[in-house]
């Protein structure tokens, strides 16, 4: 009679390394791909609100550039869009629809919080402020 299945399987764990990993003390592997954080670049945007409309998730709000930043003469509408991580479904239309290619994608995966959070700093951050 061979060996009961069940010895094999403990021996074969017991010399094997484990199938998880340590997260988050040790880094997961990620695809270079991998849908992550995105935001979009105001110096592209053309405040068209299309990302916005077409949003499966609702996630996107078209707001007023604030009045500290210099908005960019190709926004007339000095509008940009504001992401919702906590909605967002990362399924990316908004980058695919969007005329002007203006959003930035990563690979940013680490999005658990308490708050919510939103995309606006970041892409205000790729606006000059105003001087004076
Ligand atoms: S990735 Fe999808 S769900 Fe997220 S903001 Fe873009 S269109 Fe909306
Ligand atoms: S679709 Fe592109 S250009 Fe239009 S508002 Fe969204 S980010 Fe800006």
């Amino acid at each position: 009679m061979g060996k009961p299945k069940i010895l094999d399987l403990i021996l074969r764990n017991l010399f094997s390394k484990p199938a998880t990993i340590e997260y988050p003390k040790k880094e997961t592997v990620i695809e270079p791909d991998a849908r992550g954080r995105h935001y979009a670049d105001l110096n592209k945007c053309i405040g068209c609100s299309l990302c916005s409309i077409e949003c499966p998730a609702d996630a996107i709000k078209m707001t007023p550039i604030p009045s500290e930043y210099e908005p960019p003469k190709r926004n007339p509408r000095k509008i940009f869009p504001v992401i919702n991580y906590l909605r967002c479904v990362y399924c990316y239309r908004c980058i695919s629809v969007c005329p002007t290619n203006a959003y930035v994608s990563t690979n940013e995966y680490r999005l658990a919080t308490t708050k919510t959070v939103f995309s606006d700093m970041l892409s205000l951050s790729t606006l000059p402020k105003k001087s004076g």
